[in-house]
This record gives structure tokens, sequence and C-alpha cells, in this order.
């Protein structure tokens, strides 16, 4: 299949096509724009249409610029996180300023635009893509290219003029787009030359009440087969690859529907891809992008893990020293069970980075006390601790919560812990842009709805 596009693409004659796609290409969505025109790239009707990748604004106008000198439609996808939104909403005003709007369409798709498409509206955006994007994009550019009206798209949400004022705008969604299989379309974009690690599950069933995970992708698992894995596995060994990394929102649950890890799935996956990559590549499993629930630690994964991978570090999820905040965070798991996995890890080869989330809502002086200590027994026993502040992101139980706030005791000693090379994040940043966020929320509309081009 990877070839067929790769040619069929590469056919491709960029000013033959009445519509330009361009990317804003930024740092934290371009895994999902690999996957958006690896998704173009498998439909045969729209392999021709180009695509441009434009890292920054100066690149998006410069595409944007090009492609009406050509005559074209342009679509400019942005896709985001929620702590970048401040950012790409000035950038779009920035592009907006230097192109102005005639046949430009701006559609913000992610996590943050799906929570808040009032908001994401309001901030200049035409449209928002509400959900997952493979078969919304199809849509959306075959509706494109025939000249028809984007807002008919399932998924597209846009703002409906109600009268002079802006805060008589309404928000009016057009349905559901559909959530895809993961095997029906590719984890990257290979006539594009754009890879990433391969996504083996979306979705989550934990529904931990500070994550966006499974209020985004749906609270089940849907796993990509051992079979599509191992032919992307193979392409990109022809590629030259030489290390294999996966995306998944909790490593262990591979090949499950449930929280009980099936370590025979997730043997067959690793057997597989180990056998396609063979000794002299690297396999990461259960570390970045990636990480592994503490329950979900035994001898037995342990012992399969070392079978197969190349990492000697795992990425533990944590998140707090208090069950009471566990509890009231409905992680699922007891701070047991971190300190058990830590340990297992450490006695079979692992070296255990755990995740804490500090500033939770309802945080008491107690709770911090208990993180603090839970982080100071496992730094002793070798573990590394990856701090993060708690931001109350929307499409989450705890969207309405306090930004989350370091007190002055945990702020000295996760300094003296980073000085020793114990603990690393980006909390400080985390807490300026937690309370940005909580900002946002209670923030007033900015901008209007404009005519959109046909
Ligand atoms: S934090 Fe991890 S386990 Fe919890 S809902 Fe998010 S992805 Fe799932």
């Amino acid at each position: 299949m990877a070839p067929l596009m790769a040619s069929l693409a590469a056919s491709a004659n960029v000013s033959a096509s009445p519509l330009l796609i361009v990317w804003a290409y930024r740092r934290t969505g371009k895994f999902a724009f690999h996957v958006l025109t690896g998704a173009l790239e498998s439909a045969p009707d729209l392999v021709h249409v180009p695509v441009e990748f434009g890292n920054g604004v100066d690149a998006v106008v410069a595409a944007i610029e090009a492609g009406r000198s050509r005559g074209q439609r342009v679509l400019v996808g942005w896709s985001f996180y929620s702590p970048d939104f401040a950012q790409m909403t000035r950038e779009l005003h920035e592009v907006r300023r230097r192109t102005g709007d005639h046949l430009v369409v701006h559609v913000a798709g992610g996590v943050h635009a799906s929570a808040e498409p009032l908001q994401t509206l309001r901030a200049g955006f035409d449209l928002v893509a509400i959900g997952e994007g493979e078969l919304l994009v199809l849509d959306l550019v075959r509706t494109l290219l025939r000249g028809g009206d984007p807002r008919t798209v399932a998924g597209i949400a846009f703002l409906e003029d109600r009268g002079s004022e802006l805060h008589k705008t309404e928000l009016k969604r057009n349905g559901k787009a559909l959530r895809p299989s993961l095997d029906d379309f590719p984890p990257c974009a290979p006539a594009h030359r754009r890879h990433g690690p391969i996504e083996i599950t979306r979705g989550c069933i934990y529904a931990c009440r500070f994550c966006q995970t499974p209020y985004f992708a749906g609270a089940n698992f849907r796993h990509r087969s051992v079979a599509n894995v191992q032919q992307w596995v193979r392409y990109f060994v022809s590629i030259g690859f030489r290390d294999f990394r996966f995306l998944t929102p909790t490593s262990m649950s591979y090949g499950t529907s449930g929280a009980e890890p099936s370590l025979a799935a997730v043997e067959d996956l690793l057997a597989t891809v180990r056998a396609e990559i063979g000794p002299e590549r690297r396999l990461w499993f259960g570390t970045f992008p990636s990480e592994v629930r503490p329950e979900h630690v035994t001898p037995a994964a342990l012992a399969l893990l070392k079978r197969y991978v190349d990492n000697r570090a795992l990425i533990l999820g944590g998140q707090s020293g208090s069950d009471a905040m566990l509890q009231h965070s409905k992680r699922g798991h007891d701070v047991a069970s971190i300190e058990r996995a830590a340990a297992l890890c450490l006695e079979h080869g692992f070296v255990p980075h755990v995740d804490f989330l500090f500033g939770m809502p309802g945080e008491s002086e107690g709770d911090v006390e208990a993180t603090l200590a839970l982080m100071d027994r496992l730094v002793a026993q070798g573990a590394r601790v990856h701090g993060h502040t708690f931001m109350p992101l929307p499409g989450t139980p705890f969207r309405r919560a306090a930004a989350g706030a370091l007190t002055p005791v945990l702020r000295k000693r996760l300094l003296q812990l980073a000085s020793q090379g114990a603990v690393y994040g980006q909390w400080e940043q985390q807490e300026t842009t937690a309370l940005e966020i909580a900002a946002w929320q209670q923030s007033e509309v900015v901008a209007r709805p404009r005519h959109l081009p046909s």
C-alpha cells in the first residue's frame, strides 16, 4: 500500500488541483497532521490534492499566497492542545492579517477545539472539526473540491450569525464525525515522508478526571491489529528507520477491552515487531511517548518486556502520593501499587520514571506531604520523578477547577531534587499555562463569524 501511495502522490501536479491544503504544522500537533495526510494519501480520489506543511506564520502565509496565485481554494488546518491555544490563535490572526480571507478557510481540530468549539470559533477560526480527523478530513476535502459548503460536513461546527452583536452568534454543530478503525488508515504519511510513533491504541477505558484522552477519543480501547502494525514496521524498516516507538494511552493494555492486561497480546505484538526489525534496530515500549499503569507492572510483564524491548526505563503513571487524591481523580489504583511497581521495575533492571501531577483540585497540605514523602522514597530507591502541574483541561471533569499551584514547600523540594537530576519536567511552565487556561474559561468572545468563501 505505501509504495502505491508514494508513487501516486509523486505524480501529483500541484497546480492542477483546485484546492490546496496547508497544515499549520507546529510541534505539538505534528503527528495529527501526519495521520490526516496519511488518510488523504490512502483515498484514491484525493491522493492528488496537494498538501503543504507550513511550520510557522511565514511558512503558512507563503503557502497560502502560492496557492492563491495559482487560483486555488485554500484549506488551512490547525491542530493543537489546550496549552497552545493562545499561541495558535495569535498565529491565526497574524496569518489572516497578512493574507486576507479570500478563498481561504481556517479549520481547527484536535482535543482543545473539540472540547471548546464555541471558544475556538470565537477566537477567529472559521470552522471546528470535532473529534477524530481521518474520516472527517476526507469528507471535508471532497466537499471543498466539488465547491460545496464545508458546514454541511459531519463533525463540523461553525458560528451562525444571529444579529449584529457578537454575543448573539450561535454555535451550530453538524452531528459527529465517525470514529475510525486504526487499521483503516496509515499511522503516518508515507508519500510525504512524514513519520512518527505508530499509534497502536486509541481511546482509554480509564476516566482519570484530569485527562482529555477518554473524553476526546472515547472510553474504550481501539487497537491497531498486529498484522497492520507489522505491515507498517516493515515499511519503516524499508526506508531506514532504526528506532521503533508506539503511541498508546496505556502500553500494557494492548489487545484488551478491559482493565486486565493480556500479556499474550502484548507478546504477540512485541515478538512480531522484533522479528521484523531484527536485533540491530531498537524497540521502545512502555516509555516515551507512552506509559505503563502501575498496577500492570508484574514480574511476568517485566520479564516479557525485557525479552523484547531496548529501553531500560519505564514511565509509570503515579500522579499522587495520596490515596485520597488518587480516588478523587479516579485513577483506579492506590499509592501502594505505585511503590510496588517501582520496586519491581528496579528489581528487574528497569529505571522507573514516575509521573506526578501537582496541585490537583482539592489537594490538601496533607496530600502534598504524602506526595513529597512518596517522591522521596522512590528517589531514594533509584526512581526518577517526572513532574507536572495540574491544568484544568477543557473537556475533562476538572475543567472548571482552579489552576494547579505549587506550595512553597513543594517548589523548594522539587528544585532540590531537580538539581540532583532526580526530577525533570515542565512543572514551572505548566503553572503559568494552567493560569492562562483557567482564565480562558472565564474569558469573553473575541471575534465574529465571517462569510465563508465558496
Ligand atoms: S491518564 Fe492515562 S489511564 Fe488515565 S484516562 Fe488518561 S490516558 Fe487513560
